[in-house]
């Protein structure tokens, strides 16, 4: 197994913008509770198209100025070059130097429209206009993207954005570790150094988490699918068993070398809160 360079291990935490006023202010007290904990940054999701373009641009601009880095995500799908401009600009405008850079999926059955077609013309896109200003976060698949016709594709894809600017990857979330450890064994034996930064999503309920995985290609193995079912309605046995897998899970990336860790909060600070306890970090 190849260990990666040492680098010093950061954890940031990933919010999508809230849509109501009560969605904004339970999200104030989760960053607060969060903040606590150091992070290195903060991202905020965007919506495919564009929809949640303002929710996101105020949402960041209000973590960075309770002086938390904030990494707005930017997914290019349906969009055109000028749209991608005027948000940049903002962004460049409001001191914004951190950007999760995607691709995107838009609703079945919308058409794009669009002038990109993959977030390696978008990381591209964003060297050409921005220079070095933005630090590049893109995805990685340890498991492989679900729209990829096989592994070694996905990889060159992958390879594609690094090559296009990127600085750092964070990985869809994955509950097999040996799928990250030979996806980074695979950037190391093809040049690819970068940070793989893994994506954790923690367990508080099973039937989104099936529906999600299933979505997204993340894998949940037979035995945990049926450890998680064998719990029916019994949310404190679920959230109980989650916490001690993904605990575990994280402890032997870190011992491993992961660079740090990258939480899908879901807008909610205690399941994270409760692992990093665990880890004592
Ligand atoms: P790409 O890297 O473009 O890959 C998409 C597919 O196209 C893959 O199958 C790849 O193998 C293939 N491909 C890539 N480049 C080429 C090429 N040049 N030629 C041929 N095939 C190619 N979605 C959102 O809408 N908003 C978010 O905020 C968001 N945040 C995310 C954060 C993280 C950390 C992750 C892991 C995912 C996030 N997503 C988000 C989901 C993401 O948009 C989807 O997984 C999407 O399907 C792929 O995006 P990508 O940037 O990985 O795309």
């Amino acid at each position: 197994m190849q260990i990666q360079k040492p680098h010093p291990q950061l954890f940031s935490f990933e919010f999508y913008p809230p849509k109501t006023e009560e969605g904004a202010a339970s999200l104030h007290a989760v960053r607060s509770q969060l903040a606590k904990l150091n992070p290195d940054f903060f991202s905020v999701t965007f919506g495919a198209g564009g929809s949640t373009r303002d929710k996101t641009f105020d949402t960041v601009i209000d973590i960075q100025a309770k002086g938390i880095a904030a990494a707005p995500h930017l997914s290019c799908v349906a969009s055109t070059k000028a749209n991608i401009r005027a948000i940049l600009k903002d962004y460049l405008d409001h001191g914004i130097s951190k950007i999760v850079a995607l691709r995107g999926d838009l609703p079945s059955g919308m058409m794009s429209a669009g002038e990109f077609r993959y977030a390696n013309e978008l990381v591209e896109f964003i060297r050409q206009e921005t220079g070095d200003h933005f630090q590049i976060h893109v995805a990685a698949y340890p498991e492989i993207h679900p729209q990829a016709a096989n592994g070694n594709d996905d990889f060159k894809n992958f390879k594609r954005k690094v090559e296009a600017g990127a600085d750092a990857a964070i990985t869809q979330y994955f509950y097999n570790a040996e799928a990250y450890f030979y996806f980074v064994d695979r950037c190391a034996k093809n040049g690819v150094d970068i940070p793989i930064v893994p994506g954790i999503m923690p367990i508080t309920q099973y039937t989104q988490l099936f529906r999600f995985s299933e979505m997204c290609g993340a894998d949940i193995p037979r035995w945990m699918r049926k450890r998680l079912e064998g719990y029916g309605d019994d949310r404190a046995a679920i959230q109980a068993f989650g916490l001690e897998l993904v605990t575990n899970l994280c402890q032997r990336l870190l011992d491993n070398g992961a660079p740090g860790l990258h939480f899908y909060t879901m807008n909610q600070a205690a399941p994270t809160v409760a692992i990093l306890e665990n880890l004592k970090l």
